[in-house]
């Protein structure tokens, strides 16, 4: 199979089709010179025939028998235009005239037909043609035109000798011009082969063809390439990050689920020190269970496995149902709507609702006890803009970049451990998704406003 295989790629695409063009050129050349051989002789032919043909129809009306004495007129010639004049009696004997030596004058005689007739030496052809010029009921002559066919073998000659020498200089042009464009032609595919061998060696999914978009088959194939590269390049990366992400996040909750159990192990003493444990473990491994899952949305978002399903929605609705769910809580903070009627939008309605309701629980989180959260929707130009306001901790401005980054949370929050720092990553990434954005406005200690626009068409 292997010997198989490598016989097989002994010729190099590009040298198959310069072979191949090569030898089409060499074969269409030797066409073309039977063809010009073929149409010279034919042509040398036709003319041979047409001059003698006049000749002899012209000579017809010099020639006559007067008495059963030959005449001839005084303008008539034994030899024009190369055609030789034979007279014969009616009975097939020469009278007069002159032919080649080695016609054979005794080949029959046709009234008014054209024909060819071999040389008595096996030398050159003749063309001939005969003509019956009666005298009176029973008598008359035999004019016979003679015209020495054309010497073919000459031209035929000269036509070989440029063929010989114009024929390598043809192949050779041939051949390179082939080369050329074959090797013009192969060449994105050799530098995708090139790069596709340097990813699989090195696994540096970062290499492109770097051929761009082009509109022909190889171009669309450099193309896809690439496109397919940039895929898996993604697609790794945001594996690297969930891998990297979830073992550094899970490694704190693991930790203290792992010194609570052995400090219950060693020390525990009473039922109240187990109770205790357990609810450290049980609140750790929620946790735990939260990241995992906030973890595979947002890396399901990252590699465009969870698509959008959108669908016509009426975000006014959606508000307020999510408005209406949230529970005021302990810390008695009121929430406002200003909700305009009727704000629909093509959004994946799943997605937009985690937005809203991430939104609502930062601002319920961090809100400050008694304080007031306002939700207001409305449709500004052709944007549904919604925000969240609230006059809870606020952030600091030199914050207000970075908690949009995976994981991050402002050091306050942190300490008081109120979440995980991946709900603002993932708003943003479904509010890009849907081609939208989202900003905040936020003073310390005053409050935030967060800000999401969403295109309506
Ligand atoms: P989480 O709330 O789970 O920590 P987020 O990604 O939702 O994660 O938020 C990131 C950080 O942004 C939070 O830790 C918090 O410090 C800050 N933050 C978010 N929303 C608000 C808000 N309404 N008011 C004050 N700070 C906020």
């Amino acid at each position: 199979m292997r010997a198989g295989n490598s016989g097989k790629r002994k010729f190099s695409i590009k040298l198959k089709l310069t072979l191949w063009f090569t030898s089409f050129m060499a074969l269409t050349a030797a066409l073309c010179l039977g063809l010009i051989l073929l149409v010279n002789g034919r042509v040398a032919e036709n003319e041979a025939f047409g001059i003698l043909s006049l000749t002899v129809k012209n000579s017809v009306t010099k020639v006559s028998l007067e008495n059963g004495v030959l005449s001839l007129s005084p303008d008539f010639q034994f030899y024009a235009n190369d055609v030789y004049f034979l007279i014969y009696n009616e009975s097939g004997a020469v009278l007069s005239g002159q032919a080649p030596p080695s016609f054979p004058v005794d080949a029959p005689l046709e009234n008014g037909v054209s024909k060819f007739v071999a040389g008595a030496d096996g030398g050159d052809g003749y063309y001939v043609l005969d003509f019956w010029i009666p005298s009176g009921w029973d008598n008359g002559l035999w004019l016979r035109g003679v015209l020495r066919s054309p010497d073919n073998d000459q031209m035929t000659r000269n036509i070989l000798t440029i063929f010989t020498i114009v024929l390598p200089f043809l192949i050779l042009l041939a051949a390179g011009g082939g080369w050329l464009i074959a090797r013009r032609a192969l060449a994105p595919i050799s530098r995708i082969a090139d790069v596709a061998e340097s990813i699989s060696a090195g696994q540096d999914l970062s290499l492109r063809t770097g051929l761009g978009e082009g509109t022909d088959e190889v171009g669309r194939l450099a193309g896809s390439f690439d496109r397919m590269s940039a895929r898996l390049e993604q697609s790794f990366e945001a594996e690297k990050q969930f891998t990297s992400d979830a073992s550094h996040e899970l490694r704190t909750p693991t930790a203290v689920i792992l010194a609570q159990c052995s400090f219950v192990q060693k020390h525990g003493e009473t039922m109240e020190d187990y109770r205790e444990a357990i609810s450290v473990i049980s609140r750790q491994a929620e946790k735990m269970s939260l990241l995992i899952s906030r973890l595979l949305d947002i890396t399901r978002l990252d590699l465009g496995t969870q698509k959008l399903k959108r669908e016509p929605t009426d975000l006014s609705e959606m508000a307020r149902i999510l408005c209406e769910e949230q529970d005021t809580g302990e810390r008695k903070i009121s929430l406002d709507t200003e909700i305009q009627d009727g704000v629909t939008a093509d959004v994946d309605p799943f997605l937009i609702s985690r937005v809203i309701t991430n939104l609502l629980d930062n601002a319920r989180k961090y809100g400050k006890e008694g304080g007031h959260i306002r939700l207001t929707l409305c449709r500004r130009d052709r944007e549904a803009v919604l925000t969240v306001e609230d006059d809870g901790i606020g952030i600091p401005p030199e914050e207000q970049d970075r908690i949009w980054q995976r994981f991050y949370q402002v050091k306050s929050s942190r300490e008081e451990g109120y979440g995980l720092g991946l709900g603002l990553s993932m708003i943003r990434q479904i509010v890009s998704l849907h081609g939208g954005s989202v900003s905040v406005e936020s003073q310390p200690g005053q409050g935030s406003c967060f800000t999401v626009r969403l295109p309506l068409e």
